[in-house]
């Protein structure tokens, strides 16, 4: 698989909640810890069905493969991801550091 090293920035994600690709259940989360379990596999199964589609989404799994080891990119969650990376013997490997000004 060709590596990508910029996330995609046009998939059928933009403009949505982020929240739903990073879909953990959150203890400190007010509520009971199954009533956000629930939540949080139902923003998985969200995720996925609109990833299904997207027309930037093997672009988006090669990113998330060698850059990402949270939240849900390409189709694939992050225990999807650490499988076929272990499969297909790849290493996470951090993106370019962003260039920040800093004022003098
Ligand atoms: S594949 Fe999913 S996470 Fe990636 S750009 Fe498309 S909708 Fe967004």
């Amino acid at each position: 698989m060709q590596r990508v090293d910029t996330p995609p920035r046009d998939g059928d994600c933009k403009g949505l909640n982020p929240n739903i690709w990073y879909p953990h259940a959150d203890k400190t989360q007010p509520g009971n810890f199954s009533d956000n379990y629930r939540k949080a596999r139902m923003n998985t199964g969200i995720a996925l069905q609109i990833c299904s589609d997207c027309h930037v989404k093997e672009e988006c799994l090669s990113y998330g493969l060698y850059h990402e080891h949270f939240g849900i990119w390409g189709g694939m969650t992050e225990r999807e991801r650490q499988t076929m990376r272990r499969r297909l013997n790849i290493f996470v490997v951090p993106r370019e550091p962003i260039n920040i000004l800093l004022p003098n």
